[in-house]
């Protein structure tokens, strides 16, 4: 077994390695650049750390919200309690005749641990490249791009009943996986720590080439790593970077409608793109909506729909929660009004107890 030693302490570098909660108040990290403090933000780098953080600040009744780098939240006010910031390291390899096997801590940050895997000739994860956030994200929002998705390679993750301090594994059919969906947004969305995440990577590597962007990519040929670059590019010619341009990537869902649906929207646009699903439903690409009703580049306040990508809604700086949840809201309406199709956010919201319930924040 190779272990491979991550740890690469932030807590120390910035004087935050502490088990005990300090009233000061600190701005929450989140990609969308919004300013927002909670009374205490820190960051944990173990099991027992995390456990005895939330223990001691549900012990004083202040909310707790865990965070891996806060890629797909919108938080719409100060938050009136404790972040805790997933920072358990650490990447372990197994190999077997057939595959490799990771062990990973949640709070390895994912892109770094996909070229750590192709930096070691272990292809699988390269399509899933630049993808902001924390591993321990991974699971909750069953990551996807380019037709991979997480829950292909998963194998297990590791959860702490923040409660009892119990720690349990679930299995891939137990994480629920659906598209951008999981158990973690449901039934584990309270009281529960994922702390590490189990992956298999086969060694009989395939190419996945079947997005139009990596078509022109020629299947015999192709290294995992020429995808990894080809993704990057693609990724940093239409996505704005969130360290210059504040946003959450993708933040409605893709709708997948029915066939009756979707055939009203064909004759009316020949040209829509539409996906057809094992199950028979339609899944429409809910960029394309927003841009058939004109939003593309358009501005609410200081929130606007990125004019290279509609599905990505940005900060023009200093835009509040508030001010993006009411684009949204806005994008909702029209993309109902002229399809009658609701999109759904993708991005999760956070009110100043926890998270809310995006319909009825943005409604
Ligand atoms: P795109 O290529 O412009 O395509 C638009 C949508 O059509 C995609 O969202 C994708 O759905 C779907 N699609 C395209 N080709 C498909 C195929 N061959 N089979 C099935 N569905 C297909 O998309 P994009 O916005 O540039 O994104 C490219 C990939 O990166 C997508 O997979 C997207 O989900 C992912 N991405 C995710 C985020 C995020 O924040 N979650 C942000 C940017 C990009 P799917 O989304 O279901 O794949």
């Amino acid at each position: 077994m190779q272990v491979i030693d991550s740890t690469e302490n932030d807590a120390n570098k910035i004087g935050l390695n502490k088990t005990t909660l300090e009233d000061v108040a600190l701005e929450i990290p989140n990609t969308f650049g919004i300013h927002v403090n909670a009374q205490h933000v820190l960051p944990v780098h173990t099991e027992s750390e995390l456990v005895t953080l939330w223990q001691q600040a549900t012990a004083k009744n202040q909310p707790v919200l865990m965070l891996g780098s806060g890629s797909n939240v919108l938080i719409l006010e100060n938050f009136a309690g404790t972040v805790l910031l997933n920072r358990i390291r650490g990447i372990q390899i197994t190999e077997s005749a057939d595959a490799w096997h990771l062990h990973i801590g949640a709070g390895e940050v994912w892109n770094d641990l996909v070229n750590f895997c192709l930096d070691r000739h272990i292809p699988g994860l390269e399509n899933l490249a630049l993808i902001p956030g924390r591993v321990g994200s991974a699971p909750v929002q069953n990551i996807g791009a380019y037709g991979v998705e997480l829950e292909q390679f998963c194998k297990y993750v590791d959860v702490i009943q923040l409660k009892t301090g119990e720690k349990f594994r679930l299995n891939k059919t137990q994480c629920k996986f659906g598209f951008r969906e999981s158990i973690f947004k449901h039934e584990l969305r309270e009281h529960h720590a994922i702390v590490a995440v189990g992956l298999c990577l086969k060694k009989a590597w395939q190419p996945i080439l079947n997005y139009g962007d990596l078509k022109h990519l020629d299947p015999q040929q192709v290294t995992p790593r020429q995808i990894y670059n080809a993704v990057c590019t693609i990724r940093r010619s239409k996505l704005p970077d969130p360290a210059v341009l504040g946003n959450a990537g993708s933040f409605f869902k893709n709708p997948i409608i029915n066939s009756t649906e979707a055939d009203n929207i064909l004759q009316s646009y020949l040209n829509a793109p539409h996906h057809p699903q094992s199950d028979g439903r339609i899944k429409v690409a809910a960029g394309w909506l927003i841009e058939q009703c004109g939003l593309k580049g358009f501005k609410l306040g200081n929130a606007a729909v990125c004019d290279h990508h509609a599905l990505v809604l940005i900060n023009n700086g200093n835009a509040s929660g508030r001010e993006i949840a009411a684009l949204a809201n806005h994008i909702r309406q029209q993309v109902a009004n002229r399809f009658a199709i609701w999109l759904e956010p993708e991005v999760r919201f956070v009110g100043k107890c926890g998270e809310v319930d995006a319909f009825t924040a943005i409604s």
